[in-house]
């Protein structure tokens, strides 16, 4: 009788059919005693177990996940267990920003053969998922009451162009128009304070070009859409990582491309500036230095220092002229390139995983599933097939739970895994102000730890990380269960 019999806990097992399916056969025949707990299905190849499979069984009540595949180089297909290995050391180093403990995550490989291994893996494995005991439920977690308290603590300017500098860009952008089918840029949107999108085609479109700290949009994702066409866009160097990243993914064609560099310092995070400003009805003035935002709105002057509304974007800015530019405007040694975490992501870090859970918890609460995030993500290319919205395969209910909306984030967090530029677009655009943007930060430092700094969009002839694989991987240690 299994030791762990009548106590037993939910523990989902991916297991490859030609390996490790096999080796818990062989135990199984061999009537090796193992625990109960395990409910495993059968994928053709470890390479096969997407992480969001992982992800939606530790959601929907699973206290343990287990995948097991063949031994590196003794794939049935050659290299599936490798591309496995990358995805899913990925996932293990992703679960605790959820504030999922890893140790509910294991993945390891057993041969056809290896019975012996398969009993010492499986109750081992579920041994310490009794030692941790029942998983806590999402939508049962208590919700952070400090979630979204965290403090600006960047002091870094924000961009303001010169006129001199627009009027060179005007120009050039004048000269260039002739041969181009549109040139995208920047222009006031419902006031002062708001940018929306320009689609410039003539030079008359030119007068309403505006390019200053808020203009947030990441044109770029506009871009994949103009295919076929020859477009003209602004990027500043954040924006040129999601251009290069389109490129690399064969998304866009250099030849329709002209690129207008500009230097930045940092762009306003308005959505945290509204909520400073509070409503009102008329902005009838609006001046902006690099350290200082003068408004009058309603009649009355307000005053804020620009470093505390800074984007967290801007914290992990590359800082250095694109290197796809074809014009480029002003001077970049002023740029700085900085490293310094994300707030919300520092943020995070702080937590243990139950106040992380119960963070997210608390945003989930407050998302109106409006997609926006997703929409404006320039990498989110898919976005008419999504698999959220999908049936077919059926990944999300239409029920709007919490559950089901950090599911989404999920999603979106894990497609753009060695592929998201760190833009930003996703929570700046986020209508409820969630900050959303950590979970793609931490998933970008995880693939810079795992795979030699690698960052997206800085390299347009590089191969993402998750796309291909190496035979020995110098970061990744596997557990060996011996
Ligand atoms: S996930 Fe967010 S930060 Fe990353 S590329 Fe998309 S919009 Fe930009
Ligand atoms: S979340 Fe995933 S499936 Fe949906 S649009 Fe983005 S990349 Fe495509
Ligand atoms: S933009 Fe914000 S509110 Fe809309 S789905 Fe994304 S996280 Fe939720």
């Amino acid at each position: 009788m299994p030791a762990l019999a009548n106590n037993e806990l939910r523990i989902v097992g991916f297991l490859c059919n030609w390996c490790s399916y096999g080796g818990a056969d062989t135990a199984g025949v061999a009537r090796a005693s193992q625990p109960t707990d395990l409910r495993i299905i059968r994928v053709p190849c470890s390479g096969r177990v997407d992480p969001l499979f992982v992800l939606k069984a530790l959601l929907n009540g699973a206290d343990g996940v287990l995948v097991s595949g063949c031994h590196p180089r003794d794939c049935h297909y050659g290299t599936g267990n490798f591309y496995a290995r990358r995805r899913l050391e990925v996932l293990k180093r992703f679960l605790p920003i959820l504030g999922i403990d890893p140790a509910r995550f294991s993945y390891t490989w057993v041969s056809a053969s290896e019975g012996q291994r398969w009993q010492k893996v499986v109750s081992r494995f579920t041994e310490e998922i009794h030692a941790l005991g029942p998983a806590p439920r999402f939508e049962a977690v208590e919700p952070l009451a400090k979630a979204c308290s965290w403090t600006q603590e960047s002091k870094g300017p924000v961009s303001v162009i010169s006129p001199e500098l627009l009027e060179q860009l005007k120009k050039a952008i004048a000269d260039k128009l002739p041969e181009l089918d549109c040139v995208l840029g920047w222009q006031e949107g419902r006031d002062l304070l708001h940018s929306v999108p320009l689609f410039i085609r003539s030079e008359d479109d030119l007068t309403k070009l505006r390019c200053d700290a808020t203009c947030h949009n990441n044109l770029v994702r506009y871009l994949p859409d103009l295919k076929g066409q020859k477009v003209g866009i602004i990027v500043r160097s954040c924006e040129a990582r999601s251009v290069v990243q389109l490129l690399q993914e064969g998304l866009i064609s250099r030849e329709e491309l002209v690129v207008f560099a500009l230097p930045c310092q940092g762009l306003l995070d308005l959505p945290r500036l509204e909520e400073a400003l509070g409503r009102y009805q008329r902005l009838e003035d609006l001046t902006l230095t690099e350290t200082t935002l003068r408004l009058r709105v309603d009649g009355q002057e307000r005053v804020f220092q620009t470093a505390d509304f800074r984007q967290s974007r801007c914290e992990q800015c590359p800082g250095e002229l694109p290197a796809i530019a074809d014009q480029s405007f002003g001077d970049f040694s002023g740029q700085t390139a900085s490293q310094t975490l994300p707030p919300e992501l520092a943020f995070l870090d702080s937590l243990n995983l139950q106040e992380r859970m119960g963070f997210w918890r608390a945003c989930m609460e407050r998302c109106i599933l409006c997609h926006a995030c997703r929409n404006s993500c320039p990498m989110c290319v898919c976005r008419d097939q999504c698999i959220a919205e999908s049936r077919e395969p059926h990944w999300q209910s239409a029920e709007a739970s919490v559950k089901e909306k950090f599911f989404f984030q999920i999603i979106h967090a894990l497609h753009l895994a060695g592929r998201c530029t760190g833009c930003g677009e996703c929570q700046a655009n986020c209508p409820v102000g969630l900050p959303i943007f950590a979970l793609r930060a931490h998933l970008n430092r995880i693939v810079s730890e795992l795979f030699d700094g690698y960052q997206a969009g800085c390299d347009p002839k590089a191969v993402p990380p998750l796309l291909t694989y190496s035979q020995e991987e110098a970061h990744i240690h596997e557990r060996s269960w011996e």
